[in-house]
Protein backbone atom coordinates (compact mmCIF):
# COMPACT_ATOMS: atom_id res chain seq x y z
CA UNK A 1 0.00 0.00 0.00
CA UNK A 2 1.79 3.27 -1.16
CA UNK A 3 -0.80 5.42 0.03
CA UNK A 4 -0.18 7.42 3.84
CA UNK A 5 -2.74 7.37 6.35
CA UNK A 6 -3.15 11.36 6.93
CA UNK A 7 -6.47 11.56 8.15
CA UNK A 8 -8.26 9.29 11.32
CA UNK A 9 -11.10 9.72 12.33
CA UNK A 10 -10.85 8.58 16.18
CA UNK A 11 -15.26 8.26 17.37
CA UNK A 12 -16.37 7.83 20.90
CA UNK A 13 -20.59 7.95 21.50
CA UNK A 14 -21.65 5.97 18.22
CA UNK A 15 -23.40 4.52 21.49
CA UNK A 16 -24.62 6.69 23.68
CA UNK A 17 -24.13 4.69 26.80
CA UNK A 18 -20.62 3.18 25.69
CA UNK A 19 -18.64 5.50 28.39
CA UNK A 20 -15.71 4.35 27.82
CA UNK A 21 -15.32 5.92 24.00
CA UNK A 22 -17.27 8.74 25.32
CA UNK A 23 -14.77 9.92 28.01
CA UNK A 24 -11.63 8.87 26.06
CA UNK A 25 -12.77 10.81 22.83
CA UNK A 26 -13.72 14.02 25.38
CA UNK A 27 -10.41 13.22 27.58
CA UNK A 28 -8.45 13.81 24.42
CA UNK A 29 -10.74 16.58 23.14
CA UNK A 30 -9.33 18.11 26.12
CA UNK A 31 -5.65 17.32 25.93
CA UNK A 32 -4.88 17.14 21.95
CA UNK A 33 -1.84 17.36 21.99
CA UNK A 34 -2.04 13.55 23.08
CA UNK A 35 -3.29 12.83 19.69
CA UNK A 36 -0.30 14.77 17.67
CA UNK A 37 1.93 13.13 15.76
CA UNK A 38 3.82 14.32 12.72
CA UNK A 39 2.67 12.43 9.77
CA UNK A 40 -0.98 12.24 10.41
CA UNK A 41 -3.82 14.14 12.08
CA UNK A 42 -6.26 13.06 13.91
CA UNK A 43 -10.37 14.27 14.15
CA UNK A 44 -12.17 13.32 17.42
CA UNK A 45 -15.95 12.96 17.23
CA UNK A 46 -18.74 11.97 19.16
CA UNK A 47 -20.97 10.44 16.94
CA UNK A 48 -24.20 10.61 18.96
CA UNK A 49 -24.38 13.51 21.23
CA UNK A 50 -27.89 13.03 21.82
CA UNK A 51 -28.28 9.29 22.84
CA UNK A 52 -24.64 11.01 25.15
CA UNK A 53 -26.75 13.01 26.68
CA UNK A 54 -29.20 11.21 27.66
CA UNK A 55 -27.28 7.70 28.45
CA UNK A 56 -28.82 5.50 26.03
CA UNK A 57 -27.28 3.79 23.17
CA UNK A 58 -29.33 5.27 20.83
CA UNK A 59 -32.76 7.62 20.83
CA UNK A 60 -34.49 6.38 17.60
CA UNK A 61 -32.48 3.00 16.25
CA UNK A 62 -29.15 2.22 16.03
CA UNK A 63 -26.36 4.71 14.54
CA UNK A 64 -23.99 1.87 14.05
CA UNK A 65 -26.94 0.10 11.76
CA UNK A 66 -27.64 3.18 9.76
CA UNK A 67 -24.63 3.41 7.14
CA UNK A 68 -26.34 1.83 4.32
CA UNK A 69 -25.76 3.39 1.23
CA UNK A 70 -29.72 3.53 -0.23
CA UNK A 71 -31.02 4.38 3.47
CA UNK A 72 -28.31 7.38 3.27
CA UNK A 73 -29.58 8.84 0.05
CA UNK A 74 -33.02 8.32 1.16
CA UNK A 75 -34.04 11.90 2.65
CA UNK A 76 -37.24 10.72 4.38
CA UNK A 77 -35.14 8.67 6.60
CA UNK A 78 -35.43 11.63 9.38
CA UNK A 79 -35.05 10.07 12.47
CA UNK A 80 -31.89 11.45 14.73
CA UNK A 81 -29.67 8.50 14.06
CA UNK A 82 -30.55 8.62 9.93
CA UNK A 83 -30.07 12.43 10.20
CA UNK A 84 -26.39 11.79 12.35
CA UNK A 85 -25.09 9.22 10.02
CA UNK A 86 -25.90 11.86 7.11
CA UNK A 87 -24.42 14.50 9.05
CA UNK A 88 -20.95 11.90 10.27
CA UNK A 89 -20.57 11.47 6.83
CA UNK A 90 -20.33 15.13 5.75
CA UNK A 91 -17.98 15.76 8.38
CA UNK A 92 -15.47 12.81 7.87
CA UNK A 93 -16.02 12.75 3.59
CA UNK A 94 -16.15 16.36 2.72
CA UNK A 95 -17.00 16.16 -1.18
CA UNK A 96 -14.55 18.31 -2.79
CA UNK A 97 -11.99 17.90 -0.18
CA UNK A 98 -9.98 15.09 1.08
CA UNK A 99 -11.85 12.79 3.39
CA UNK A 100 -10.43 10.86 6.38
CA UNK A 101 -8.27 7.86 5.61
CA UNK A 102 -9.04 5.36 8.84
CA UNK A 103 -11.60 5.45 11.50
CA UNK A 104 -11.30 4.10 14.79
CA UNK A 105 -14.46 3.54 16.73
CA UNK A 106 -14.44 2.79 20.11
CA UNK A 107 -17.28 0.77 21.52
CA UNK A 108 -17.59 -1.49 24.92
CA UNK A 109 -19.67 -4.57 25.88
CA UNK A 110 -21.22 -6.49 28.46
CA UNK A 111 -19.58 -9.83 26.98
CA UNK A 112 -16.26 -10.98 28.41
CA UNK A 113 -14.36 -10.08 25.53
CA UNK A 114 -11.40 -8.13 26.83
CA UNK A 115 -9.73 -5.74 24.27
CA UNK A 116 -11.24 -6.78 20.73
CA UNK A 117 -10.32 -5.35 17.28
CA UNK A 118 -12.66 -5.87 14.70
CA UNK A 119 -11.40 -4.84 11.52
CA UNK A 120 -13.21 -2.89 9.02
CA UNK A 121 -12.11 -5.16 6.27
CA UNK A 122 -9.85 -8.05 5.60
CA UNK A 123 -6.81 -5.12 4.27
CA UNK A 124 -3.96 -5.91 4.82
CA UNK A 125 -3.10 -3.11 6.13
CA UNK A 126 -5.45 -3.98 9.26
CA UNK A 127 -4.14 -7.38 9.34
CA UNK A 128 -1.07 -6.17 10.18
CA UNK A 129 -1.89 -3.78 12.13
CA UNK A 130 -4.42 -5.78 14.09
CA UNK A 131 -1.17 -8.14 14.20
CA UNK A 132 0.99 -5.91 15.78
CA UNK A 133 -1.38 -4.99 18.31
CA UNK A 134 -1.79 -8.60 19.83
CA UNK A 135 1.69 -8.90 21.14
CA UNK A 136 0.66 -5.95 23.42
CA UNK A 137 -1.71 -7.60 25.58
CA UNK A 138 -2.49 -11.00 26.37
CA UNK A 139 -6.61 -10.34 26.45
CA UNK A 140 -6.41 -8.80 22.65
CA UNK A 141 -8.10 -10.88 20.39
CA UNK A 142 -8.97 -10.12 16.81
CA UNK A 143 -12.73 -10.52 15.32
CA UNK A 144 -14.28 -10.40 11.85
CA UNK A 145 -18.28 -9.54 11.39
CA UNK A 146 -19.68 -11.34 9.57
CA UNK A 147 -20.48 -7.77 7.30
CA UNK A 148 -17.31 -6.24 6.97
CA UNK A 149 -16.11 -4.12 3.95
CA UNK A 150 -17.85 -1.84 2.11
CA UNK A 151 -21.75 -3.03 2.80
CA UNK A 152 -21.64 -3.06 5.87
CA UNK A 153 -23.86 -1.04 7.72
CA UNK A 154 -21.68 0.02 10.56
CA UNK A 155 -19.85 3.43 10.64
CA UNK A 156 -16.22 1.96 10.49
CA UNK A 157 -17.26 0.44 7.03
CA UNK A 158 -17.14 4.22 5.46
CA UNK A 159 -13.34 4.01 4.61
CA UNK A 160 -11.48 0.31 4.52
CA UNK A 161 -8.95 1.19 6.94
CA UNK A 162 -9.50 1.01 10.40
CA UNK A 163 -11.37 -1.21 13.13
CA UNK A 164 -13.88 -1.04 16.27
CA UNK A 165 -12.52 -1.47 19.49
CA UNK A 166 -15.18 -3.42 21.71
CA UNK A 167 -13.90 -3.73 25.17
CA UNK A 168 -15.51 -6.01 27.95
CA UNK A 169 -17.03 -6.50 30.10
CA UNK A 170 -18.13 -3.74 31.69
CA UNK A 171 -21.87 -2.65 31.85
CA UNK A 172 -24.07 -0.08 30.06
CA UNK A 173 -23.16 3.61 31.27
CA UNK A 174 -20.41 2.22 34.04
CA UNK A 175 -16.70 3.25 33.15
CA UNK A 176 -14.04 0.73 34.36
CA UNK A 177 -10.47 2.61 34.61
CA UNK A 178 -8.78 -0.49 33.81
CA UNK A 179 -10.86 -0.88 30.74
CA UNK A 180 -10.47 2.74 30.20
CA UNK A 181 -6.73 2.64 30.14
CA UNK A 182 -6.22 -0.27 28.25
CA UNK A 183 -8.31 1.50 25.17
CA UNK A 184 -6.24 4.31 25.72
CA UNK A 185 -2.99 2.27 25.15
CA UNK A 186 -4.59 0.66 21.70
CA UNK A 187 -4.96 3.82 20.42
CA UNK A 188 -1.94 5.59 20.75
CA UNK A 189 -0.73 2.27 19.95
CA UNK A 190 -2.49 2.43 16.93
CA UNK A 191 -1.41 6.04 15.88
CA UNK A 192 2.32 5.05 16.76
CA UNK A 193 1.85 2.30 14.44
CA UNK A 194 0.78 4.27 11.64
CA UNK A 195 3.13 7.23 12.27
CA UNK A 196 5.64 4.89 11.55
CA UNK A 197 4.14 3.41 8.40
CA UNK A 198 3.42 6.91 6.96
CA UNK A 199 7.32 7.18 7.68
CA UNK A 200 8.63 4.52 6.20
CA UNK A 201 9.71 2.46 9.46
CA UNK A 202 6.54 -0.09 9.88
CA UNK A 203 7.19 -1.54 13.29
CA UNK A 204 7.67 -5.18 12.98
CA UNK A 205 4.48 -7.58 13.63
CA UNK A 206 4.34 -11.24 13.43
CA UNK A 207 3.44 -13.14 9.95
CA UNK A 208 0.31 -14.88 11.11
CA UNK A 209 -2.70 -14.16 13.23
CA UNK A 210 -5.54 -15.84 14.86
CA UNK A 211 -8.57 -14.51 13.75
CA UNK A 212 -12.21 -15.02 14.70
CA UNK A 213 -14.27 -15.11 11.69
CA UNK A 214 -17.68 -14.85 12.56
CA UNK A 215 -20.14 -17.34 10.84
CA UNK A 216 -23.50 -16.69 12.79
CA UNK A 217 -25.47 -16.43 15.74
CA UNK A 218 -28.18 -17.79 18.11
CA UNK A 219 -30.75 -16.45 19.67
CA UNK A 220 -32.75 -17.25 23.26
CA UNK A 221 -35.18 -20.06 23.34
CA UNK A 222 -38.53 -18.16 23.13
CA UNK A 223 -41.94 -18.71 23.12
CA UNK A 224 -44.21 -17.61 19.62
CA UNK A 225 -44.66 -14.48 21.21
CA UNK A 226 -41.24 -14.27 21.57
CA UNK A 227 -40.73 -14.13 25.57
CA UNK A 228 -37.56 -15.18 26.81
CA UNK A 229 -38.35 -18.92 27.92
CA UNK A 230 -34.05 -19.04 29.50
CA UNK A 231 -30.76 -17.21 29.73
CA UNK A 232 -27.52 -18.16 28.75
CA UNK A 233 -26.16 -21.57 30.35
CA UNK A 234 -24.08 -20.42 33.79
CA UNK A 235 -21.19 -22.35 32.29
CA UNK A 236 -21.09 -20.47 29.16
CA UNK A 237 -21.43 -16.83 30.48
CA UNK A 238 -17.96 -15.35 30.02
CA UNK A 239 -16.81 -17.73 27.94
CA UNK A 240 -16.10 -15.39 24.89
CA UNK A 241 -13.58 -16.86 23.04
CA UNK A 242 -13.05 -20.40 24.17
CA UNK A 243 -14.00 -23.53 22.29
CA UNK A 244 -17.93 -24.49 22.59
CA UNK A 245 -17.94 -28.63 21.60
CA UNK A 246 -21.10 -30.09 19.94
CA UNK A 247 -23.91 -30.84 23.16
CA UNK A 248 -22.20 -28.34 25.40
CA UNK A 249 -24.39 -26.39 27.60
CA UNK A 250 -25.76 -22.98 25.89
CA UNK A 251 -28.78 -21.89 27.14
CA UNK A 252 -31.01 -23.24 30.34
CA UNK A 253 -34.33 -22.82 30.60
CA UNK A 254 -36.52 -21.14 33.36
CA UNK A 255 -37.65 -25.29 33.73
CA UNK A 256 -34.21 -25.53 34.58
CA UNK A 257 -33.35 -27.93 31.47
CA UNK A 258 -30.06 -27.08 29.51
CA UNK A 259 -30.01 -26.63 26.28
CA UNK A 260 -27.05 -27.81 24.25
CA UNK A 261 -25.45 -26.45 21.14
CA UNK A 262 -26.85 -28.32 17.93
CA UNK A 263 -24.15 -27.63 15.37
CA UNK A 264 -21.44 -29.94 14.02
CA UNK A 265 -18.59 -28.44 15.01
CA UNK A 266 -16.55 -26.95 17.14
CA UNK A 267 -17.44 -22.80 17.59
CA UNK A 268 -16.13 -19.88 19.08
CA UNK A 269 -19.16 -17.41 20.50
CA UNK A 270 -18.44 -13.99 21.27
CA UNK A 271 -20.72 -10.92 22.46
CA UNK A 272 -22.48 -13.87 25.10
CA UNK A 273 -25.04 -12.19 26.40
CA UNK A 274 -24.12 -9.19 25.67
CA UNK A 275 -27.24 -6.67 27.04
CA UNK A 276 -27.75 -4.71 23.69
CA UNK A 277 -28.73 -7.39 21.90
CA UNK A 278 -31.54 -8.92 23.32
CA UNK A 279 -33.47 -6.67 21.10
CA UNK A 280 -31.89 -8.18 18.34
CA UNK A 281 -32.40 -11.83 18.52
CA UNK A 282 -28.61 -12.97 19.55
CA UNK A 283 -27.59 -14.29 22.39
CA UNK A 284 -24.11 -14.80 21.36
CA UNK A 285 -21.84 -14.45 17.93
CA UNK A 286 -20.44 -17.37 16.64
CA UNK A 287 -17.31 -17.78 15.15
CA UNK A 288 -14.49 -19.91 13.42
CA UNK A 289 -11.41 -19.49 14.34
CA UNK A 290 -8.59 -19.43 11.40
CA UNK A 291 -4.90 -18.70 11.53
CA UNK A 292 -3.82 -16.50 8.84
CA UNK A 293 -0.78 -15.42 7.02
CA UNK A 294 -0.22 -11.61 7.42
CA UNK A 295 1.27 -10.63 3.95
CA UNK A 296 3.38 -7.91 3.60
CA UNK A 297 2.58 -5.35 0.89
CA UNK A 298 -0.63 -4.64 -0.76
ZN1 LIG B 1 -21.32 -0.22 20.76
Amino acid sequence: MADLVKRIALVGGTHGNELTGVYLVKKFQQYPDLLKRNSLEVLTLLASPRAVAENCRYIDRDLNRCFVNDELLDLTLAGYEERRAKEIIGQLLPPGRPGIDMIIDLHSTTANMGLSILPSSKHPFNLRLSAYLGTLDSSVRVCLGESSGPDSPMLRSLVPLGCTIEVGPVAQGVLSAELFEKTEMLVQAILDYVDAYNRGAALPTPDSLILYQAIGSLDYPRDAAGELQGAIHPQLQFQDYEPLVPGAPVFRTFAGESIGYLGNSTVFPVFINEAAYYEKNIAMVLTEKQQIKVVDGE
